[in-house]
């Protein structure tokens, strides 16, 4: 009955997943995603549609990574210019809210050390990925083991 409770709670809480109300795709985006104000004052998703299509579920968590920072106010820089701190507060936003799926191939991504070269990815690949899976274990949203 007890395991039944908390099966159904944990359901409850990981249905919202988050996503980028509004997203762009540019082929010749230069980062995996990236978060961008628009003229009109609104920000929308910036993602690069072709390493999207290489990378497949993971291009999710990076899109809800771009998008963590806005939800988290952090300010708006480009993806390299972020202090570590924001970095893994936007991961963990990610692990903690995002599709489990998507967080289990980006934390693949990270840990494959024969992946694309030239994929921008920022930070330490190895500390990132074992944030995200804290993150995601601590938060009921890691699925299997
Ligand atoms: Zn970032």
């Amino acid at each position: 009955m007890l395991v039944l409770a908390g099966l159904t709670t944990l359901c409850a809480c990981t249905t919202n997943y988050i996503r980028p109300y509004k997203e762009l795709s540019d082929p010749s985006h230069e980062e995996i995603a990236s978060i961008r104000l628009l003229p009109w004052g609104s920000y929308t998703v910036v993602y690069n549609s072709i390493t999207c299509e290489q990378i497949g579920d993971a291009c999710g968590f990076f899109r809800g990574h771009a998008y963590a920072h806005y939800m988290l106010n952090h300010a708006l820089l480009p993806p390299s210019f972020y202090p570590p701190l924001s970095e893994k507060q936007a991961d963990c936003y990610v692990a903690k809210y995002g599709e489990p799926s998507e967080i289990k191939a980006a934390v693949a991504l990270l840990l494959d050390e024969n992946r694309e070269p030239s994929l921008k990815i920022h930070g330490d690949p190895l500390i990132r990925a074992q944030n995200i899976t804290e993150c995601a274990k601590q938060s009921g949203n890691w699925s299997g083991n």
